[in-house]
């Protein structure tokens, strides 16, 4: 495809949110009456990055409101269309120890008052019984408390994001694979006015930035700081804090039929999270750890996926090309060993744990949350803190914002929240995304 030269809305990157954006942008030009101008560039193509290789999982469960009420919004557009999203509505399952039941209780209570259907079940005997009603070998230790989620679920990824740039043509918006963002070029009031890439010159009215992992590079190309002074809501000033900081998020998978991990009524099991500080032995009975673990898998198209809690990488990584780095080599028994755990019938299934391309790297902001926000007068980040791959919805709301309207599930998410002190609440889940 040959590049314009001019467009009214360019989308930077071809992952979850730079196809959902360009997908509304062009639908809501449209419905105004106007022919799309929308044009997505991806330097490698759809997918290519972090949406592509997301374990997809889709969930409620936050601790802050804000995410919370967001996440409700995302599910609603997966609904949409699932069998387009290749999107699995099995729901979700957060298991956690006795000190996380007063934050699962505060999640359930939220999602009775926004209307998004769960079951909370509390105490150790309660929980085993539930999960038990749904998995007769469930053994898992430790688990004092259960949310049990009946929307959400996940999808395949690279499906999914074919069918949502399938979503983004069809409303209008063109996508061109292999062209690179170099650079910018700015007016005196800091706006951008070309677009410099590997394949040309592009003038534009708003830009979109949508790259995942990629952040800290488009981020220093407009100029943004990489340190910044945080304001914490009790009014202390955290100075010089690092921008940006990569985590290494470590996934799997075992190759086994898929249908040996289904309910007693051959239906698609919910997507199950559990967080334990019972010890963990693998099946000789080694002692894997007595430290506070947690895992995540569903079934998959070709076996089980999932993963357990991330690691940290630094401030600096080299994220090209993408996925780089490996899983901690004890990541594998970890898992196993915690799938077997929780459910009998995973026992003796390291040996098919599959070494394929799993796991990757994601760019968390300061605060680990997301910002959505106007960062020059015409360019849009979107810079998800790695918690995005659920988020469709999240360009449907920048479009609503880019072409003149307001969104009250993205204002908790500007940027100013770090000056003015308005940060999300902290949970005690051992993830830097709960
Ligand atoms: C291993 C892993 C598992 C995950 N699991 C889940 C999960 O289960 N559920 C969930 O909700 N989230 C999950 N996430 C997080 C989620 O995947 C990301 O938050 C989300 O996919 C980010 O989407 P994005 O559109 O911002 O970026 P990406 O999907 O990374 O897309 C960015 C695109 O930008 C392109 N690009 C970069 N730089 C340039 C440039 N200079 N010029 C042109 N194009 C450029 C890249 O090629 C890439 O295609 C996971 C993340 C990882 C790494």
């Amino acid at each position: 495809m040959s590049l314009p030269t001019h467009v009214k809305y360019l989308v930077i990157g071809a992952g979850v949110h730079g196809l959902s954006t360009g997908w509304h942008l062009a639908a809501e030009q449209r419905s105004a009456g106007e022919q799309p101008d929308v044009l997505i560039v991806d330097k490698a193509g759809v997918g290519a990055g972090a949406s592509g290789i997301a374990c997809g999982v889709i969930r409620n469960n936050y601790y802050q409101p804000a995410m919370s009420e967001l996440m409700a919004a995302n599910v609603e557009v997966w609904e949409q269309d699932p069998e387009g999203f290749s999107y699995h509505p099995c729901g979700y399952m957060a298991l956690g120890a006795e000190r996380q039941i007063s934050d699962l209780s505060e999640v359930h209570e939220r999602q009775q008052r926004i209307g998004y259907p769960s079951d909370l079940i509390v105490g150790e005997a309660q929980v085993r019984a539930h999960m038990r009603g749904l998995f007769p070998d469930w053994r898992a230790e430790g688990v004092h408390v259960c949310l049990h989620e009946h929307k959400g679920g996940y999808a395949n990824n690279m499906r999914a994001m074919h069918g949502v740039a399938a979503k983004a043509r069809q409303a209008g918006a063109r996508i061109a694979d292999g062209v690179r963002v170099t650079g910018f070029a700015f007016d005196n009031s800091g706006a951008v006015t070309t677009v410099h890439t590997d394949q040309g010159e592009i003038s534009v009215e708003q830009v979109v930035v949508g790259v995942g992992p990629w952040v800290e590079s488009i981020w220093s190309m407009l100029g943004l700081p990489d340190r910044l002074d945080v304001r914490t809501p009790s009014g202390d000033v955290h100075r010089d804090q690092p921008m940006w900081t990569y985590w290494y998020l470590q996934e799997g998978e075992i190759g086994v039929d898929p249908g040996m991990f289904v309910l007693p009524d051959g239906s698609m099991p919910p997507v199950i999270h559990v967080d334990s500080d019972a010890p963990l032995y693998d099946d000789d009975g080694r002692l894997i750890t007595d430290e506070f673990w947690g895992n995540y898998f569903h079934q998959d198209l070709h076996g089980v996926q999932g993963g357990a809690a991330p690691v940290v990488v630094g401030q600096e990584f080299e994220v090209d090309p993408y996925p780089t780095a490996t899983v901690d080599p004890a990541f594998a028994d970890m898992w196993c060993a915690s799938l077997s755990h929780c459910l009998e019938r995973f026992a003796g299934k390291r040996g098919t744990y599959k070494n394929v391309r799993s796991g990757g790297v994601g760019c968390f902001t300061v605060d680990s949350f997301p910002v959505f926000d106007y960062m020059r007068p015409n360019v849009y980040v979107v810079a998800d803190s790695n918690h995005g791959f659920k988020m469709l919805g999240v360009g449907r709301e920048v479009a609503r914002v880019m072409t003149g309207g307001h969104s009250t599930l993205l204002h908790p998410f500007r940027y100013e929240r770090f000056a003015t002190g308005d940060l999300h609440p902290v949970s005690n889940s051992p993830y830097p995304w709960s």
